[in-house]
């Protein structure tokens, strides 16, 4: 056992999160007329507040509507059981998202883990009207609509004398995180990324690899 103390940061869509449920939600209900703009996020073209802002634009949905449709998806394998047994272990542990509240927090409740914080964008149902907001300053990111390598300055610090920072994701959004993090575990498009920049990342499936990976490593009990 290493003497760092860990704090854990989770992305949600992809991550804690089996499925990228807040692009399903776009996806969904405009009928995937969002992909273009998802394909010019990718490419760096335009920003996630950016793209997030014309994809809430372009769908109307009732509330029940909405949660009907989210309740197709599940927590990704093992995600409650990590959970549970870093509370266990007085291990802190985030949830920190470019998504929104509204579908983050059902899903939580809906696991029993409302107790977990996150920090995410947030959205409000006017009408039919999805309407989204970005409550943090991030820090000067321009990139984010809230930005993970802020939630973890702000969170953290920036003096970081015996904390191990583990950082867990899937995809672009979470590129930020990763300058501030000592330990990163990656799959999908971010796994790439960090292949392609040599960043050194551990590849996972679900969360009993995490588990099994942190234990090995001596950084869990
Ligand atoms: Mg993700
Ligand atoms: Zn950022």
């Amino acid at each position: 056992m290493t003497s760092e103390k860990p704090i854990v940061f989770c992305d949600f869509d992809g991550t804690f999160s089996e499925k990228d449920i807040g692009h399903r939600i776009f996806r969904h209900f405009s009928g995937g007329k969002n992909l273009e703009l998802v394909r010019k996020w990718k490419d760096g073209l335009i920003s996630s507040r950016d793209c997030l802002e014309k994809e809430a634009a372009m769908i109307e949905v009732m509330p029940d509507q909405l949660y009907q449709f989210i309740d197709q998806f599940q927590l990704r394998e093992g995600a409650v059981e990590f959970y549970r047994e870093l509370k266990q272990k007085d291990i802190p542990f985030y949830i920190i998202s470019d998504g929104a509240d509204i579908y983050i927090k059902y899903m939580l409740d809906k696991n029993g883990l409302a107790e977990i914080p996150f920090f995410s964008n947030r959205v409000t149902i006017d009408g039919n009207q999805y309407r989204i907001e970005f409550p943090y300053d991030n820090n000067g990111c321009t990139r984010c609509g809230s930005c993970k390598g802020a939630r973890i300055q702000d969170i953290v610090g920036q003096n970081r004398p015996g904390v191990e920072i583990i950082f867990i994701g899937d995809g672009l959004s979470d590129i930020c995180a990763l300058p501030e993090a000592d330990t990163i575990f990656a799959r999908g498009d971010l796994l790439e990324f960090c292949q392609a920049k040599n960043i050194n990342a551990i590849e996972y499936n679900n969360f009993f690899d995490i588990l099994n990976k942190l234990k090995e490593s001596g950084k869990l009990p």
